[in-house]
């Protein structure tokens, strides 16, 4: 598959993205305390958006310390952006929206879809979980899942934003498991699956294989297995 997009897996939910432009675009930078996130990832200073799926820690993560520190543009469902202002990212560094809206950068956009799953903050409402659709302009389309159970609409979707690249949670416990995160990979038909959200806590125990095994059976989506850390994109 032909991108100039770079992207690398930090673990979890958590991604590092560079744009063609050379944006570089976080999402759900969970990393201090990311077991799984390698030392030298887990305090970046050259960030450009941070984009989060919801409110929960282990997706959050540094977003607060991280916005201060670099400036940086922080994208999130409108009830936990403002739930992050209070906590110290400041109003012109955040925008809002909710789902189905589309904000637009230089050379991509960010599209907030449904997910199936619940969300809080500081054990406050955080609006509702949800996934995330980045399309790069003249370039491949990635959307995370964020966490969720299959639903439905996630078919609409497939067909809707003709994803390229999609990341699965599969860990089990929290979210879905392997086969039935491979009946999402059969309904959305992406070129290529990455899973996440596995392995970071003991009842995370989904396999990347298992998971592989069951994608391969239910369609032709392509499984790429990164190991925390590692670029899987534009290397
Ligand atoms: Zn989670």
């Amino acid at each position: 598959m032909k991108t100039n997009i770079k992207a690398w897996w930090l673990g979890h939910s958590a991604f590092r993205i560079e744009s063609p432009t050379g944006k570089v675009i976080y999402i759900d930078p969970f990393l201090s305390e990311n077991s799984s996130t390698p030392d030298q990832m887990k305090n970046p200073d050259d960030i450009d958006f941070i984009l989060l799926t919801h409110g929960h820690e282990d997706h959050v993560g540094d977003t607060v310390e991280l916005a201060k520190k670099t400036g940086c543009t922080v994208v999130a469902q409108v009830e936990l952006s403002r739930l992050l202002i209070k906590k110290g990212v400041s109003q012109d560094q955040s925008i809002e929206f909710n789902k189905g809206g589309t904000v637009d950068f230089d050379d991509f956009s960010v599209t907030l879809v449904s997910a199936n799953h619940s969300s809080s903050f500081g054990g406050e409402y955080a609006g509702e979980a949800g996934g995330l659709v980045i399309s790069f302009e003249d370039d491949i389309c990635f959307y995370h899942l964020g966490d969720t159970n299959i639903f439905g609409d996630l078919q609409i979707y497939g067909e809707l934003y003709e994803p390229h690249v999609i990341a699965v949670p599969i860990g089990d416990h929290y979210t879905m498991g392997p086969e039935e995160a491979a009946r999402c990979c059969e309904m959305i038909d992406a070129k290529i699956a990455v899973p996440i959200h596995y392995g970071t806590f003991p009842v995370l125990k989904g396999s990347p294989d298992e998971f592989k095994e069951f994608t391969e059976e239910f369609c032709d989506t392509e499984v790429w297995i990164p190991k925390p850390g590692e670029q899987f994109l534009g290397k």
